[in-house]
């Protein structure tokens, strides 16, 4: 079934999606739903093997767990809410009972209750779990093919500790294991500090693929010692530039809400301006919160940081944190607000009259504003600003944070004479330090030495094996196709008989082909009644690491030895075949 396209699919953007579809490796079904093709369920069975080897190899145990899972468990963990409402991505459904079952996109839950039931004592500990399964997520905006999809295949492993330093080993060896299995995927691979996201704890590290389509921006220092998602990124910013008129006055402008026009207009630098961002907390049961926010001009909101500051701030679970519009102030029959005008110290009289939400601001700041000795703000009148106000001036300071994004440019907060370069780079991998967020929440306790009941210590360890391949693919390809490292190949070499009716060729061929494959070879036979060119083509499409081509030279025993991803043939005798495979495919 190898059903190559010659079109470019037209829905397909980045470069690994179109040579995937173009190759016969995947099928869309509908929107963020694939099919594997035979091509690609060789190669997903090849990392998945990968995979299950080097976890094996820490002494992880491999299990299965299902993929419904009931709504209680995650009620219990206080996920249910946030993974099924708003922009939750948790499929879910009503069974015949009506009770309430969601699809599994992740598996703390499951796990950690299983473990409950079963590790009673300190001396089971520490373990590892792992499977690899299909995970389902409903993604807001599934794109770019296997990359984010909605059903997609991961392995998940989960460990169970009696203590933190136990934890921390795990994590060290598991972080050992991830590297080496990228490495022997082909892939080029950065470990970069991480958020944790939605699925919490304390430390955790992604290991990105470089590529240009990857979704994620990566700060690194010049000597790439430092590593960070931008969602996590930490810098020092760039000096602000001091006003240097004194008095402070509140003058007329013609302001568009853009912080380039108002420096155009009165000749400011970004870095003088305090600029304001109105935003919403929806609060697990209880009303929503309006945050005034205030950041230096040049610098820019990192929502992740501002999610993790406004929870720890409110010590509650937020469900999450938008814009504050113009329409969702009329909604709560509040005045219009004198957006592009407003300053730090906006009144919370604006918000005596809400309907459902709580009246009065929770103001937070970046330090970048707060360190402004002087500066340039909103008066709170459309068309009006302050200039040269201060802190003093307008009010207290509202608490400071890091909550801006971290900038390239900007100086390493561990070495000063680096700067942050910006990458780009595909999630592969994620581990995370849980803590007892999981075994705390559900209630899940092992004896321990002195005989009392203790919260298990957690760790979870994800690769995402289909974005892998994908990503392979997007490190791994030229214009003519895919160009996969050996050891995910859906097969290491192909022959390909040039000319079906010569008989010389044919023989030879079908004995090369039964030749590799005795000598362990996963070799691939191309004799289609095709010409020579259309099967050169689609071997170079499909990416196969080499191509024997049994040509015009078969009565001599010579053959075409052709290199796919450097792109150097020669020619050999039959008898060197696969002596000259195996040296160039390398067995682990
Ligand atoms: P992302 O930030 O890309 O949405 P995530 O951080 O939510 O991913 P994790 O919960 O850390 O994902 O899942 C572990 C791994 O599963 C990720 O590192 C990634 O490789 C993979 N993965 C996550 N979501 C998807 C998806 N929608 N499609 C394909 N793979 C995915
Ligand atoms: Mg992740």
């Amino acid at each position: 079934m190898l059903v190559t396209l010659r079109e470019v699919p037209a829905d397909a953007e980045i470069s690994s999606h179109k040579l995937l579809l173009r190759g016969g490796y995947i099928r869309r079904v509908t929107s963020g739903i694939y099919a594997y093709l035979p091509l690609m369920w060789r190669v997903l069975k090849k990392i998945i093997a990968i995979v299950q080897e080097e976890m094996d190899s820490t002494g992880a145990l491999e299990t299965l767990l299902p993929q419904l899972q009931p709504s209680e468990l995650w009620e219990k963990s206080g996920r249910w809410q946030g993974y099924t409402e708003g922009e939750g991505i948790m499929f879910n459904l009503k069974d015949r009972q009506k009770r309430r079952l969601g699809l599994g996109p992740t598996h703390e839950e499951v796990i950690t209750s299983l473990a409950g039931e079963m590790l009673r004592s300190y001396r089971q500990l520490p373990i590892t779990l792992y499977q690899t399964q299909t995970k389902f997520r409903d993604e807001i905006r599934p794109r770019f093919g296997l990359m984010r999809s909605r059903e997609f295949i991961m392995k998940d492993a989960y460990s169970f500790h009696s203590n933190e330093k136990s934890l921390k080993k795990t994590y060290e060896v598991m972080d050992e294991a991830y590297k080496r299995i990228f490495k022997r995927c082909g892939l080029n691979v950065l470990p970069v500090d991480a958020d944790s996201g939605a699925i919490g704890g304390v430390a955790s590290q992604e290991f990105m693929v470089t590529a240009e389509a990857g979704e994620d921006l990566i700060l690194t220092s010049e000597d790439s010692s430092y590593a960070a998602n931008q969602e996590k990124a930490v810098s020092i910013p760039k000096e602000a530039i001091p006003l240097v008129n004194p008095r402070e006055s509140i003058i007329k402008t013609n302001f568009s809400g853009k912080i380039e026009d108002l420096c155009l207009s009165l000749e400011l630098d970004p870095s003088q301006i305090i600029k304001v961002i109105l935003m919403l907390a929806i609060i697990e049961e209880e009303k929503p919160q309006p945050i005034l926010i205030s950041l230096r001009g040049d610098q820019q909101l990192n929502e992740v940081k501002l999610f993790n500051t406004i929870t720890s701030v409110l010590k509650t679970r937020i469900i999450e944190i938008s814009p504050i519009t113009p329409e969702n102030i009329n909604l709560e029959c509040l005045p219009p607000l004198p957006f592009g005008s407003i300053g730090p110290d906006l009144s919370d009289e604006i918000l005596a009259g809400a309907k459902t939400w709580s009246t009065k601001f929770l103001r937070v700041a970046d330090y970048t504003a707060t360190n402004l000795e002087s500066f340039v703000c909103g008066a709170n009148e459309i068309h009006r600003h302050k200039v040269c106000a201060n802190w003093e001036s307008i009010g207290n300071k509202p608490q400071a944070f890091d909550i801006r994004k971290a900038q390239a440019g900007d100086k390493c907060i561990h070495n000063k004479n680096q700067k942050l370069l910006a990458k780009r780079g595909i999630e592969v991998g994620h581990i995370f330090q849980l803590g007892r967020k999981y075994s705390e929440a559900l209630g899940t306790n092992f004896t321990n030495e002195s005989g009392a009941l203790e919260a298990f210590w957690m760790g979870c360890y994800g690769i995402g094996v289909s974005r892998l391949a994908q990503a392979a693919v997007e490190q791994n390809h030229d214009e003519a196709g895919i160009c996969w490292p050996s050891n995910i190949a859906p097969f290491e070499a192909i022959v390909v008989i040039a000319n079906m009716k010569d008989s010389n060729q044919l023989d030879l061929g079908e004995k090369l082909y039964q030749v590799l494959k005795d000598n362990k070879v996963d070799a691939l036979l191309d004799d289609r009644q095709e010409r020579a060119g259309v099967k050169f083509k689609d071997a170079d499409l499909i990416g196969i690491p080499i191509r024997i081509v049994v040509g015009r030279d078969a009565k001599e025993g010579n053959v075409e030895f052709w290199d796919r991803s450097s792109r150097t043939s020669k020619l050999i005798n039959e008898n060197s075949v696969v002596s000259e495979v195996i040296s160039v495919i390398g067995r682990d």
